[in-house]
């Protein structure tokens, strides 16, 4: 099977701004971004999708919830951040391989759109 861009990106065959990595996840700048500080959180096991998510990867969901406080901490964000995980097509996924959106920075509407 293919690898996917994050996969590419924990491997280093692709370049990225990283800001943080742990035995279990990578954070990275967003290529994109929609917000001064648009950060991506990604696990380093490949869960295309939060719905796909098993009892197994509890300790991998938890943990990113974690590293996402931890480098809002380590960026003094100021405990102001929004989280966003995009599950599936229609929701505004596009990289299937999960990951927490950390957008902060500038004032962030409610609803989001
Ligand atoms: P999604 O749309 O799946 O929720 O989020 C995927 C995110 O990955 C988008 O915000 C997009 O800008 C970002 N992205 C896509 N390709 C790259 C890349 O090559 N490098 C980095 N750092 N981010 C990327």
């Amino acid at each position: 099977m293919s690898s996917t861009l994050f996969e590419k990106i924990i491997n280093r065959e692709i370049p990225a701004d990283i800001i943080y990595e742990d035995e279990l996840s990578i954070v990275i700048k967003d290529i994109q971004p929609q917000a001064p500080t648009h950060l991506l959180i990604i696990p380093k096991k490949v869960i295309p999708k939060l719905s796909d998510g098993l009892e197994e990867d509890k300790e991998t969901l938890g943990h990113m919830m974690l590293v996402a406080g931890k480098v809002a901490d380590l960026l003094n964000l100021d405990d102001t951040f929004r989280i966003v995980i995009n599950n599936g097509a229609k929701a505004g996924q596009s990289v299937f391989h999960l990951h927490l959106h950390l957008l902060s920075g500038r004032s962030l509407n409610w609803p989001p759109g």
